[in-house]
């Protein structure tokens, strides 16, 4: 009870002073106070196992060693931090790193625009320039999709939470699977663009998340997406990757279009790009495609030096053979523990490689776990229609033996909630 009116009176100020609008922190009730790779902190003392990573913005952990220490020493001699888009040494060193290190390797030719330091702004940047290149105004957009919360971008995303936003030219088709969508889906809406009579207008480009982070998991196949690359080539419109959150890492690979083989025209990357959480968004863009003129997408905030030294340290990692090796045995626990959550508790597996999760037949047991999983001090989110997907998204840094633990206690969760449904179904 003392605990309980503790904790109220350190959240008191938060309810009366910030507003409504405030979402995640509802379900994790902590005043939060320092970090270190997968583990926080509160300002009880108490400790959390991250398995949320800011929606995927901490991909590398909190506070990165590496990355600490070059903030650190940029603070220390007066390195320059918002620099607008002037040159900076900071900048080249992040350009350089990001072509050697990240984009050379994978046989990647693209100009990076520097946009505003949101994904939202990543992704109006795209549909911007991909009408303008184009000349035309529709843009494809995917059931399920999330592209972000400015008009542009919201109008792109399914879930549309204020209802009477313009749509802006976005026309919907079904992402893979999605009552039983396929190929051929794509291949409709090609013969209608092509069909006088057809009634649809060519569009300027189709935007897809390889795999919807807060649309629940789905992942495409590559087959899917190469179709995708296909009529979006034939129909003369650009293909945008919105890899903000499945990109830097999160499938196991650096972008989560590698396995597919395709190469977009444009690539929203933010999030995880910065490293460290600090704000950084980019527009990877085919040369071909470069037609903006000058400050025709200006912002005050692109030149974030602090998030250019931490990018230039998380595109190095790519290069570190511990680092992947890391990931890689995470993927391999994680994997383990959802093959057995399929076998033991009748989940369905959802995503692929750290941006996996799990899902029930019944769809509010998701947020349940998630309630009886912060009570064991795991942090832990769901996606989808109805919350209904469980994402054990941990830093692709964590310890193993970290991860082990987060994910017996997820298994608590799941056991302790799914026998509280079985009651529930029998009363
Ligand atoms: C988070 C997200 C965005 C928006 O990024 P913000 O930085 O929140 O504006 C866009 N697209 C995808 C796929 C995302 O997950």
């Amino acid at each position: 009870m003392i605990a309980t009116n503790l904790r109220e009176s350190q959240l008191a100020e938060f309810e009366m002073y910030e507003s409504n609008v405030r979402y995640y922190c509802r379900d994790m009730p902590a005043v939060l106070a320092r970090a270190s790779n997968a583990r926080i902190w509160d300002e009880e003392g108490y400790e959390y196992i991250d398995f949320f990573s800011a929606c995927g913005s901490l991909n590398y952990g909190h506070n990165h060693p590496l990355m600490k220490r070059r903030v650190i020493e940029y603070l220390m001699t007066d390195g320059m931090l918002n620099s607008l888009d002037l040159h900076t040494t900071a900048k080249r060193d992040f350009l350089r790193t990001f072509r050697e290190h990240i984009l050379a390797p994978r046989g990647l030719v693209y100009r990076v625009q520097f946009t505003g330091p949101t994904g939202t702004n990543a992704v109006e940047a795209a549909l911007k320039l991909a009408r303008k290149v184009t000349r035309r105004r529709t843009v494809v957009a995917f059931t399920n999709a999330f592209h972000g919360m400015t008009l542009g971008a919201l109008a792109a995303t399914a879930r549309q939470r204020n209802a009477g936003i313009e749509q802006n030219g976005i026309v919907r088709l079904p992402f893979e699977g999605y009552f039983c969508a396929d190929t051929r889906d794509l291949d409709r809406y090609e013969a209608m663009v092509n069909d006088p009579s057809g009634g649809a207008e060519p569009p300027a480009a189709f935007i897809v998340e390889t795999i919807q982070g807060e649309g629940g998991l789905n992942s495409a196949s590559p087959e899917w997406l190469r179709h995708l690359a296909g009529v979006a080539h034939r129909l003369g419109a650009l293909l945008i990757v919105d890899d903000v959150q499945a990109g830097c890492g999160r499938t196991g690979d650096f972008f989560s279009f590698e396995q597919s083989g395709i190469v977009p025209d444009l690539v929203c990357l933010a999030k995880s790009i910065s490293g460290n959480g600090l704000p950084m968004a980019l527009l990877l863009i085919k040369p071909e495609w470069d037609q903006w003129s000058p400050g025709e997408h200006n912002g005050t905030f692109r030149g974030n030096n602090l998030a250019f030294l931490a990018a230039s340290v998380a595109a190095q990692l790519w290069n570190d053979p511990d680092f992947i090796g890391s990931i890689n045995q995470s993927d391999l626990i994680v994997r383990a523990w959802i093959d057995n959550a399929v076998r033991e508790f009748g989940a369905t597996a959802k995503g692929r490689g750290l941006f996996s999760g799990v899902s029930f037949s019944d769809r509010s047991l998701a947020r349940q776990v998630a309630g009886e999983a912060f009570q064991r001090k795991l942090l832990i989110e769901t996606s989808g229609s109805y919350g209904e997907v469980l994402k054990v998204m941990p830093p692709l840094t964590i310890e193993p033996e970290l991860l082990s633990e987060g994910l017996r206690r997820l298994s608590d969760a799941v056991e302790v909630s799914l026998s509280r449904s079985r009651l529930r179904t029998a009363a």
